[in-house]
């Protein structure tokens, strides 16, 4: 049995606190999906890493728990897969999308690609984030629990040239330094370290906001995750954002929505209304009565197209939600972390084998290579349907196009061949290709 398919999570036993000193080749931020792939890769090339997290496992974080096919490709990656069932105890597996808009509701299979898996699945973050924080720590990286980061330090305090490690304290008053010449900030959309080294959120990259709840619903064994297009307020005026609805394995339904601060309701909407309302109006079809809710509503920012630059600065590599890394598209923000974490620890090692943090400089330009183009029509995407107008005439004509429909789940969900043999693929790559890095 491989950590992925342990279905109870347990208290990682881990929460002892640092010494006061320590040394080490890599300090990591933060032990969401992008701090604990970082650390488990990082270890796994040998380095001595440490992992330091203000919460203890299992904690939760809200979120959708949708894992699309980017997300089962890292985890594949890592080794966290049951080979005879190609899914894991626990964890719901999705074959697709169904896309609700207007009068339309279609069903999209995931893609059928030579670079990615075509099924997605869900977790509660609870058991996902505690199970990749299991993995990191049985591939051998130290992980501290209850300690929050609070500075970085510096080489030259004055000249604040070079990052070298960070300072901590725990809720009982503690306190201590952990020393190490690279310095990876996983954490999260606030990203203090980030502002700590003088990296603020941009105003001219995209933002979401989103609310989630759980509702047991009969509904959980459904195969498809479902997302909505018209999501209306009070007036019956569409808004410009998208619903979900996810299934779980354990009978449960995490329903949420989110708005694009392109939108003008982006800032008056109360989202937990907005959510109850819309919840209660599908009740009929999914359960979604209150009586059927559990564990509150949630609700969080969404940073996305790189909406904190730069990402690597004097020994300090921003990884996920602290260097605004989710897809403008669509909200994903897991496998972005995720695969900015392999980057990272890719680099990390080969700067710390060559002794030259010149080396680092590699990670900013190749994730702008790979999703700078992606993330400027994402972010052309997010003023379009900033307008009702937009929203509407892609809901009442696009939706029921379904080749159409294709070509948009590929482009939102980030999926094409490197090397295409689809002329959706092509239009899809070069248009990424040609449009400006973000
Ligand atoms: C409502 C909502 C729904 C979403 N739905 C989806 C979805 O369905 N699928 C998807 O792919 N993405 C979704 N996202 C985005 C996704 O949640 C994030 O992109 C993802 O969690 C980023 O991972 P991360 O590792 O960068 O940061 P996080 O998951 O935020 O992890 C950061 C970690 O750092 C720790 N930390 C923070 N500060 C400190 C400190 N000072 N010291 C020590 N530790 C610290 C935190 O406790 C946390 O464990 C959603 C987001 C929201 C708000």
């Amino acid at each position: 049995m491989n950590a992925f398919t342990s279905t109870s999570p347990t208290s990682l036993e881990t929460a002892v606190v640092p010494p006061a000193v320590v040394d080490c080749d890599v300090v990591v931020v933060g032990a969401g999906p992008g701090g604990a792939t970082a650390a488990a890769w990082l270890a796994r090339a040998g380095r001595d890493v440490v992992l330091l997290e203000k919460e203890t496992f299992p904690r939760d974080k809200v979120c959708g728990d949708g894992l699309t096919p980017r997300v089962v490709q890292e985890l594949l990656l890592l080794g966290l897969h049951d080979e005879a069932h190609g899914r894991v105890d626990g964890w719901s597996t999705s074959t697709g999308l169904r896309i609700h808009g207007g009068d339309t509701v279609m069903e999209l299979p995931w893609p059928e690609l030579d670079d990615w898996p075509d099924w997605g699945a869900a977790c509660t973050r609870a058991q996902f984030d505690h199970t990749l924080a299991k993995l990191a720590v049985s591939d051998g990286a130290t992980l501290y629990e209850g300690v929050t980061v609070d500075d970085l330090t510096w080489r030259d305090p004055v000249a604040r040239d070079r990052v070298d490690g960070v300072t901590w304290r725990t809720a009982d008053g503690e306190t201590g330094v952990v020393r190490a010449p690279i310095v990876i900030a996983s954490d999260g959309a606030s990203s203090k370290l980030g502002i700590k080294a003088g990296l603020h959120r941009r105003d001219d990259r995209p933002l979401a906001v989103a609310a989630r709840t759980y509702y047991r619903s009969s509904r959980a064994d459904d195969d498809h995750i479902s997302s909505f297009l018209d999501l209306t307020d009070g007036d019956g005026n569409l808004l410009s954002g998208y619903g979900w609805i996810f299934p779980l394995d354990d009978g449960s339904l995490n329903v949420g929505l989110g708005l694009l601060d392109t939108s003008k309701d982006f800032r008056g909407t109360n989202y937990r209304k907005l959510l109850a309302a819309w919840a209660t109006g599908m009740a009929d079809e999914w359960e979604t009565t209150p009586d059927n809710q559990f564990g509150g509503v949630g609700s969080g920012p969404i940073p996305m197209g790189f909406n904190r630059t730069p990402i690597h600065r004097t020994g300090l590599l921003l990884v996920g939600d602290s260097a605004g890394m989710v897809n403008p598209f669509n909200g994903e923000g897991i496998s972005y972390a995720m695969e900015a974490a392999r980057l990272a620890a890719e680099v990390a090692d080969e700067a710390l084998a060559r002794k030259s943090t010149a080396v680092l400089d590699r990670y900013d330009r190749e994730l702008r290579r790979r999703w700078g183009g992606y993330y400027t029509l994402g972010k052309v995407f997010t003023h379009l349907v900033g307008s009702p107008t937009v929203m509407d005439v892609l809901t009442t004509y696009g939706m029921p196009v379904e080749p159409l429909m294709q070509w948009v789940l590929k482009t939102m969900a980030h999926l094409t061949d490197s090397r295409p043999s689809d002329v959706n693929d092509v239009i899809i790559n070069t248009m990424q290709n040609v449009a400006p890095a973000a």
